[in-house]
């Protein structure tokens, strides 16, 4: 008896019926003959779909198969229990039950713009604080986050900046989420002001026009936790931001960032006190007992909160997922303040260019001065860019340029599917782009070779046996293709039937022998 068939006794039960998932995941991964699996395989295909190494879902499964295991090769038993208590993450990564199912391909698209656009050079740092001008110009790094937790990051993604701009929506958010948006929006209007984010200007109720112009970031943040002391309340900020990542990372403030905020702050003050000046009765001010100096500092400090590319795009992916994020399951936002905060971000996100952008790109999106981007695609994904030398108006150079080659690509485009376009659909692979049912999927895998294909059909326990009206089954359109990998597969592994006649009375065994192909006869005996 071979090593195989030892195998598939102890593994496959009878005429093929229900095999547990666990046993079907193993199988996928059997290669020759060989009775064990490889483990760096395991971690690779996990890998490709995005799962990285310090994804918490997966952390114990990755422990486990590091103490248990000490060799590259693992056994049924070993995987079986490695696996125990992660198989609905695994599920969702092995049956590619997944936001992006071809991660990899897509994130070799996000590789070709990320080095297209490195070439765009022009722009320069803002340089009202020399801690941002000192920044080195060059960095550039994008990283990605979707609603499944599948991240990419490639460049500079390790290098902390000051989100600036970014605490904007985050704060108009949690002030929602305090007071409600009836309330909040007493304070602040929901219009784009048509002006410079720092222009000083109020809106006809004299109101500052968004919460996303400086006026109203400063007016949304005098409302966050009222109550409470200055330090407890920037606490209770970075704590939602801590959240709002999955608490994977600890969020950094940058103090000598936060020290020259406050010192180069005139438009900042002029605008708190004359939004103050409530002895016009067109203005709404303040709410009563508000301290501005604090209301600024604590501004000041949101802004000054330091992170890098990959923390803000898992808050992105929070965003995109309408409020909880894709780690912790954790609500930190309901999906109404989630609704609130894109719409702004698509009105009003990317300061004077936010009409061409929201026309051109239509994805809410907001910039910061340090040279973030934030990128919310809802229910799909986050993604940050970060480059710190900015164009005329104050975004990223090289970040708006990433955005417009990527909305040429894919079709994200809030208004994308009302159009007749030739763009890419990332949600999709090639077989649900056309509308297929499984039999057809797995029809069209066997002939065209596509073994991950028909892997990921076996993991998701449909029944090969299945044939056309012909009464062709798959390992008969494999035969007849001549894919050797694809005949082992559905032989050894799924154990089809191969005396299976179809309506000319062939069975796939009978094909095989018509081939001529000593190699694909073996595979049959
Ligand atoms: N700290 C900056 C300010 O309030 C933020 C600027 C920005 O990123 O738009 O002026």
């Amino acid at each position: 008896m071979d090593n195989w068939n030892k195998l598939s006794n102890s593994l496959l039960e009878k005429n093929h019926i229900k095999i547990p998932i666990e046993k079907r995941f193993f199988l996928s991964f059997i290669e020759d003959d060989e009775t064990n699996i490889n483990k760096n395989k395991i971690l690779e295909e996990i890998t490709n779909n995005g799962f990285l190494e310090n994804d918490p879902r997966l952390s114990q499964f990755r422990n486990n198969l590091k103490i248990l295991v000490k060799t590259n090769s693992i056994n049924y038993e070993e995987f079986k229990y490695c696996i125990d208590n992660h198989i609905c993450i695994l599920k969702k990564i092995f049956q590619k039950d997944l936001i992006i199912p071809q991660f990899k391909i897509f994130t070799d698209k996000i590789t070709e713009i990320y080095n297209d656009t490195l070439k765009y050079n022009e722009g320069k740092c803002a340089d009202y604080i020399p801690q941002l001008a000192r920044v080195n110009p060059e960095q550039y790094g994008i990283s990605i986050c979707t609603i499944d937790g599948q991240r990419f990051n490639i460049g500079d993604t390790d290098v902390d900046f000051t989100i600036q701009s970014c605490c904007k929506p985050i704060n108009y958010g949690i002030a929602l989420e305090e007071l409600g948006e009836i309330e909040v929006h007493k304070y602040v209007g929901r219009e784009p002001s048509g002006q410079s984010f720092n222009e000083l200007l109020l809106n006809k109720e004299g109101k500052p026009h968004n919460p996303l112009i400086n006026s109203g970031a400063i007016m949304t943040t005098s409302l966050i936790k009222k109550e409470l002391n200055i330090s407890e309340r920037f606490e209770y900020i970075i704590d939602i931001w801590t959240k709002l990542a999955g608490n994977l990372y600890k969020i950094g403030f940058n103090n000598p960032v936060y020290l020259s905020e406050k010192n180069t702050a005139d438009r900042n003050f002029a605008l708190t006190y004359f939004m103050n000046e409530i002895n016009d009765d067109k203005k709404i001010g303040f709410p009563k007992n508000t301290n501005l100096n604090e209301t600024l500092e604590l501004y000041f400090q949101c802004c000054s909160i330091e992170t890098g590319t990959e923390v803000l795009s898992i808050i992105a992916s929070t965003l995109a997922n309408g409020g909880i994020n894709p780690f912790t399951g954790e609500r930190i936002f309901t999906s109404k303040t989630v609704q609130n905060i894109l719409s702004m971000m698509l009105m009003c996100g990317m300061y004077d260019y936010s009409g061409e952008y929201a026309f051109k790109i239509g994805i809410p999106s907001k910039s910061g001065v340090a040279g973030a981007i934030m990128i919310v695609i809802p229910n799909v994904m986050g993604i940050v860019t970060w480059s710190p030398k900015l164009d005329e108006i104050g975004n990223s150079y090289r970040g708006v340029e990433f955005c417009k080659k990527f909305g040429e690509l894919f079709n994200f485009h809030i208004f994308d599917n009302i159009e007749d376009n030739k763009k890419i659909n990332p949600l999709t692979d090639s077989y649900n782009d056309i509308n297929m049912n499984m039999f057809s999927e797995l029809c069209l895998s066997a002939q065209e070779g596509d073994l991950e294909h028909l892997k990921m059909l076996f993991n998701k326990d449909i029944d090969f046996n299945q044939s056309d009206y012909d009464g062709r089954t798959a390992l008969h359109l494999a035969v007849c293709e001549g894919h050797i990998n694809i005949i082992n597969f559905l032989l050894k592994i799924v154990r089809m039937n191969p005396n299976q006649k179809d309506r000319w009375n062939r069975s796939p065994h009978d094909e095989a022998k018509l081939l001529n192909n000593d190699n694909i006869l073996k595979l049959f005996i």
